[in-house]
Parts: C-alpha cells; sequence; structure tokens
C-alpha cells in the first residue's frame, strides 16, 4: 500500500463524508500502521518526522473510523452522540434542536457535517424547499 495515497484519500473522503470510504481507509491505514509500514507525511509541508506521523495518523485513523462508523450504524445516517445542531446550506436558516424536529418541519436532506464551524448538521429548510418548488 501507498500509506501518502491512503491518506490523502482519506482527507478527501473525511471532506466530501464519503463515510464507508472513510471506515475502510482508516482501518486499512491503521492495518499498515500496526505491521510497522512507515506512516504518511500528515502535516503537508510542515515536516513532523517519522513517529510523530505515526502518532497522528493513527490517532487521525483512530477517531475518523469511529466517526464514520458511527455515522454508518446510525439511523438516517444522524449520530445520536453528536449534538443536533442544524444550519440550511442555503439559506444559513437554523433548525430546530432535534432531528424529529427539523422533519416534522419539512426539512430535508440533512447530512452530519463534521467541517462545520457551529453547526453539525446541514440540511435544506422548509423556505428554501418551497422556493426552490420542490415543497
Ligand atoms: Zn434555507
Amino acid at each position: 500500500m501507498d500509506p501518502q495515497t491512503t491518506w490523502n484519500s482519506l482527507l478527501d473522503a473525511w471532506l466530501y463524508r464519503h463515510w464507508l470510504d472513510v471506515s475502510e481507509l482508516a482501518e486499512s491505514l491503521l492495518g499498515w500502521l500496526s505491521k510497522k509500514g512507515f506512516p504518511p507525511n500528515t502535516m503537508g509541508t510542515q515536516q513532523l518526522g517519522p513517529e510523530r506521523n505515526r502518532a497522528v495518523a493513527i490517532a487521525a485513523c483512530q477517531y475518523a473510523a469511529a466517526q464514520a462508523n458511527a455515522v454508518l450504524s446510525s439511523p438516517n445516517q444522524i449520530p445520536a452522540e453528536v449534538p443536533f445542531t442544524l444550519t440550511c446550506a442555503t439559506c444559513n436558516n437554523e433548525g430546530p434542536d432535534t432531528y424529529a424536529e427539523a422533519i416534522d418541519e419539512g426539512w430535508t436532506c440533512i447530512v452530519y457535517y463534521p467541517a462545520g464551524q457551529s453547526e453539525n448538521f446541514l440540511g435544506e429548510c422548509p423556505v428554501c424547499r418551497e422556493r426552490d418548488g420542490e415543497a
């Protein structure tokens, strides 16, 4: 395996929330590292050295695999242990405090969004749905 390619693919999969890929890539890299395979460069142009890269890669892969598996095993891929804070991806409207309320109000396309600044989930609010003629 090329651990650098795997690491880069893992970051891309995380960015685009391709959870099955995140899970598989993280587990694959963890397996490689557990067999004393050399670690990827985890910090781009900053050189951490192999032992720190190994530690960062292991911690990041364990975290990514756990998050991905939580999403994949949760109803509607909404992990229950993540606080439900919802924002409309189009207009930045804030959503209600629970997934059930959001569905009742007409929110759609709700996805876990770990890269969010203040929200953990993105969706499409009922106002935008109506404006776009999809309601
Ligand atoms: Zn909206």
